[in-house]
């Protein structure tokens, strides 16, 4: 995990002021420590019956999409407004700076699908359980989540589903 940690490049003031942004593109870029990542992402899922992983746009695509490939399971990307061709459906979300929506394909994902939700980091929660909601809309089950990074002192896992598992391999 020191390994993984080390491949974390932590810039101060970034996008904004007083935001201490996790940059994660050297762990992308190295080959051991990205393999590595995907394995221990990967652990907590291996024999859950995961059919499908759900990655947030952006980053969730990249280490969704590796993960569905490692797991046998789809990948099925949740996007920003206004990318996907219609019929889509979205759901809303408040960020710290005005509102934000994600959205699926309308057949994305067959009812009682189980799926995983995959994303970065995780701050507030907002985006997590934005991708959550929309997941349920669309009639899947949501069997847990995975980020890379949980920023613990936003708390963000409170917006959580209770018994649901939502793991994480690193912790600031
Ligand atoms: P939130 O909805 O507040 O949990 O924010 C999570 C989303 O914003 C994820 O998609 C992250 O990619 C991005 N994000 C939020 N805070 C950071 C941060 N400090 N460093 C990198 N990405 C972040």
């Amino acid at each position: 995990m020191d390994e993984i940690e080390a491949l974390v490049r932590h810039v101060p003031d970034f996008p904004r002021p007083g935001v201490g942004f996790k940059d994660i593109t050297p762990l992308l870029a190295s080959p051991d420590g990205f393999a590595r990542c995907l394995d221990l992402l990967c652990q907590p899922w291996r024999g859950a019956g995961v059919e499908v992983v759900c990655g947030i746009e952006s980053r969730g695509f990249i280490f969704g999409a590796a993960m569905a490939a490692r797991l046998g399971a789809g990948f099925v990307p949740l996007r920003k407004a206004g990318k996907l061709p219609p019929l889509t459906v979205g759901v809303d979300y408040v960020l710290e700076y005005g509102m934000d929506r994600l959205e699926a394909r309308i057949d994305a994902l067959r009812p009682g699908q189980r799926a995983i939700i995959v994303d970065d980091v995780l701050a507030t929660g907002g985006t997590l359980e934005a991708g959550r909601r929309l997941v349920e809309h669309l009639g899947a089950t949501v069997v847990g989540g995975s980020v890379v990074i949980e920023l613990t002192t936003l708390n963000g896992r409170s917006r959580w589903l209770g018994e649901t598992p939502l793991h994480r391999l690193l912790a600031y």
